[in-house]
């Protein structure tokens, strides 16, 4: 975009106006659980404000929605500091887009580690859950507290909801466990209990959630934990926190390791070498399948049956694998700068409870 010739009040005002309208919703989504707009309509107004803060820098304040994570946390639950800050991801919302994104992490890889970019860099690629970011702590094997994402900082503390969930282990297996780990991942409402859920909601006279996200914050940001036992949620971990040690090298063997604790691990993810696989005419034809197919494969697999996973997907996550790789390229103050999220264009959705009434 390019700078517009705005009087400087009225871009104040359109500034400060643009901001509250984040905040609004920012509110609605986070604390209440009931979304007054799609994200796909949340997602514009947000790049409104980058672009406007992009073209006139100037008027960019500390705490600016694109100088934080989204989320602050609910004074109904008690306030959780986590050990290691939770960070949220940056938005790819077109090929292009991500084609830049890649362009850029593989240029800052070259130039801080040249002889690992020569090697060749691996990149994992997983499914974006449509659910809510967890903090799990386990102490010496124990689960002790897990605290929503929150701001980053500080999160809710949601203890007892989580220890109703079953894929969550209490106790982990196994063994080579630190004495002290946070692990992240999302919990989210499988997408077939989903249905049966919010269709028995309409039958007891309760207004349906407006998406299994929305239904799953709202389950489980429940005041009384045994009623969060009566929703079905599940949990696919996805990245750790603060440690005493931790014998792995990436973020895949990370998975392989809380794998064996007895940790839910997602079951789509991949390893890739580059963004557009080996393409036509070599291996399968990048069908994604057979490891060929790249960045690009995966993104078109998943978009093919994002409706067949368990879950809902809104997304791709697209990681650097290496540890010691992620540690060079760092964090923003608000996402790493390994990791981004290609968002799938947004669909009509379409279901018969959607179009009777759409709340909490
Ligand atoms: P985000 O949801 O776009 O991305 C960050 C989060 O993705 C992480 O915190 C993590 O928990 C999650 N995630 C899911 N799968 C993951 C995986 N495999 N690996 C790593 N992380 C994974 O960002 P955000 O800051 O949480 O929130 C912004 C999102 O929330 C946008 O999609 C926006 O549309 C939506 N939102 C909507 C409204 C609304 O009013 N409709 C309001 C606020 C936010």
């Amino acid at each position: 975009p390019e700078a517009e010739d705005i009087p400087p009040e009225s871009l104040r005002e359109q500034y400060e106006h643009l901001v509250d309208e984040i905040r609004k919703h920012r509110t609605a989504y986070y604390q209440n659980d009931a979304p007054l707009v799609s994200d796909a309509e949340y997602d514009a107004l947000y790049r409104r404000l980058e672009d406007l803060e992009a073209l006139h820098p100037e008027i960019v304040s500390n705490d600016s929605p694109t100088q934080e994570v989204g989320g602050e946390a609910s004074a109904a639950f008690a306030p959780v500091t986590h050990l290691a800050r939770m960070y949220s991801l940056d938005d790819l919302f077109s090929i292009d887009e991500l084609r830049a994104w890649y362009a850029k992490t593989s240029a800052s890889i070259a130039n801080i580690a040249p002889s690992a970019a020569e090697k060749g860099v691996r990149w994992l690629v997983e499914v974006k859950i449509d659910g809510l970011a967890v903090n799990l702590l386990y102490r010496d094997g124990k689960l002790v507290r897990a605290a929503t994402r929150g701001d980053g900082t500080t999160g809710e503390d949601v203890t007892h909801n989580v220890m109703t969930i079953k894929d969550i282990p209490q106790q982990l297996a196994g063994s080579g466990w630190p004495s002290e780990v946070e692990v992240r991942g999302e919990i989210f409402m499988p997408s077939a209990d989903f249905r049966t859920f919010n269709e028995q909601r309409v039958r007891d006279g309760l207004a349906p959630f407006a998406n299994p996200r929305n239904s799953a914050a709202g389950s489980l940001r429940q005041k009384d934990p045994a009623e969060t036992a009566k929703r079905p949620l599940s949990m696919f971990v996805h990245g750790i926190g603060a440690h005493t040690g931790l014998d792995a090298e990436s973020q895949h063997a990370t998975y392989d390791l809380l794998a064996s604790w007895g940790l839910p691990t997602s079951p789509y993810t991949k390893i890739v070498d580059s963004l557009e696989g080996e393409g036509e005419g070599e291996g399968e034809g990048g069908s994604g399948k057979d490891g060929n197919g790249g960045i690009l494969g995966f993104i078109e697999d998943n978009g093919n049956q994002r409706h067949d996973l368990v879950h809902e997907i809104d997304g791709i996550v697209i990681k650097v694998d290496s540890f010691a790789l992620q540690r060079a390229l760092g964090h923003t103050s608000r996402v790493p700068r390994w990791s981004a999220a290609y968002k799938y264009p947004p669909e009509e959705v379409h279901t018969r409870l959607l179009d009777i009434r759409v709340n909490v």
